[in-house]
């Protein structure tokens, strides 16, 4: 079949899609399946019965089941859950928040979609020359799912992360702000190809479990508005809720130059596809128009359920309650399995400070993280080798890989399983390493 630029750009054997294959096809027959790949959250019991709860009262209040199946809703999304979330972040964080500055999106992939290409590739300017903006990502690995959604190629472009290693085999990954700072400088021509036309951090980031300090957030915001460019914030693992952060130093942040991106998925509604951006109107606007395309309207179910969650504000408290503290306990055990089935060889992982993955380095592979993660794969293992997660850098439309040490060398895995699956996963890997290792 012949396909449009389009067509050939995002049918190819992307990252994500190889992580979403994993996670819903069936593995090989007779093997039993370790699977600590790709996003799915834990099933915790207190945020399922907040939900069964919510439905039961659904069904039971007249025909508020059949009002909230048989519409369509608008594309900018459910009006009065719009409402619930313009006033309950207004009213807990003092953002002043009306209406128009929520869009509700299917799921928030479908979000960074629709802002990324909003953002970045062909522009024109007042004079009628065409040239093309990016977006940067100002800490590279970034999380997967990002790498091949800009429709027009070479539109990502990043900077990669400092690290700094510590004595109990941890590490963790800074932004390097001059290079970033430098880039900036250099890129911000209206009319030059390569301008960058936003920045965006996930927070905490997917896939290594760093969470930027709120004197980071503010540094790249300050950055941000000195070019005149949005920060795109993806608080899908964040502030603040599902509140999967286990650090102090972080709190939920927005301001008219920030697009905040937040998602039901990690707080229990993953399968029901509920994405939540709060930005400034025009950004809503644009946002509401490209849905109404694309999508028509986005699903009403996850709105209908978590609107008088929010207005009660319970799902804030059991992210905070329940989600926050299920998930810290889970990392720390995850960590304990590696320190055991990694004592006496060489291993790193970066320090654990939110999201539902650990990120492992093993600096001693003699085989990169693609064909490991194959390895694992036959021993019925499923993790994400780390390749994908480092995408825009010149050197690689040379062909090259991507210029930091990290590259091909980590693995991220997600503790979020039950712990014997994700204890007897992690000892598979280790005892691979020992097979590709020097
Ligand atoms: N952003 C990040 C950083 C993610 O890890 C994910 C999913 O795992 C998403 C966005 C998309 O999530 P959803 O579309 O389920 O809201």
């Amino acid at each position: 079949m012949e396909m449009s630029a389009f067509g050939t750009k995002l049918t190819n054997r992307s990252g994500i899609l190889q992580l979403m294959d994993d996670l819903g096809k069936k593995g090989t027959e007779g093997l039993t399946m370790y699977g600590l790949g790709g996003g799915n959250p834990a099933r915790i019991q207190e945020v399922e019965e907040m939900y069964r709860k919510e439905m039961e009262t659904l069904l039971q209040n007249g025909d508020s089941f059949e009002q909230a199946i048989a519409h369509y809703d608008a594309p900018q999304g459910r009006m009065n859950f719009v409402h619930s979330i313009a006033s309950s972040l207004s009213q807990e964080y003092g953002w002043d928040l009306g209406e128009e500055n929520v869009a509700i999106t299917n799921g928030s992939q479908s979000a960074m979609f629709y802002l990324f290409n909003l953002l970045s590739g062909t522009f024109t300017t007042d004079k009628g020359k065409e040239y093309k903006r990016t977006i940067l990502f100002p800490l590279m690995p970034e999380y997967v799912g990002y790498a091949d959604q800009g429709v027009e190629s070479d539109t990502f472009v990043s900077v990669p992360s400092l690290c700094t290693y510590f004595d109990n085999h941890t590490f963790k990954y800074q932004i390097d702000f001059e290079k970033v700072s430098h880039y900036l400088d250099e890129h911000s021509r209206i009319g030059v190809d390569g301008m960058v036309g936003a920045m965006c951090i996930s927070r905490p980031t997917n896939p290594s479990g760093n969470v930027l300090t709120d004197e980071e957030v503010m540094t790249l915001s300050t950055m941000a508005e000195a070019h005149h460019i949005p920060l795109i914030i993806d608080s899908a693992y964040g502030l603040p809720f599902p509140r999967i952060v286990f650090t102090e130093n972080a709190t939920p942040f927005w301001n008219e130059n920030i697009i905040l991106s937040m998602s039901l998925s990690k707080i229990g509604l993953p399968a029901i596809r509920t994405g939540i951006v709060v930005a400034k109107p025009e950004i809503i606007q644009a946002l509401s128009n490209i849905n109404a395309i694309a999508a028509l309207a986005s699903g009403s179910m996850g709105q209908v359920l978590a609107g008088p969650l929010f207005d009660n504000g319970t799902l804030i408290h059991f992210a905070n309650k329940y989600v926050q503290p299920f998930y810290k306990k889970k990392s720390a055990q995850a960590q304990q399995y590696i320190q055991q089935e990694f004592a006496g060889k060489p291993y790193w992982y970066h320090v654990s400070e939110g999201a539902i993955f650990l990120w492992l380095y093993l600096p001693h592979l003699t085989i990169p993280t693609i064909q490991f993660y194959q390895k694992l794969k036959e021993k019925g293992v499923i993790t994400v080798p780390g390749e994908y997660s480092f995408f825009g850098h010149e050197e690689q439309k040379k062909g090259h890989p991507y210029p930091h040490p990290h590259y091909d060398k980590c693995l991220r895995i997600n503790y979020s399983g039950e712990d014997e699956c994700v204890r007897k996963g992690i000892e598979i890997i280790s005892k691979t390493y020992d097979e590709y290792r020097f």
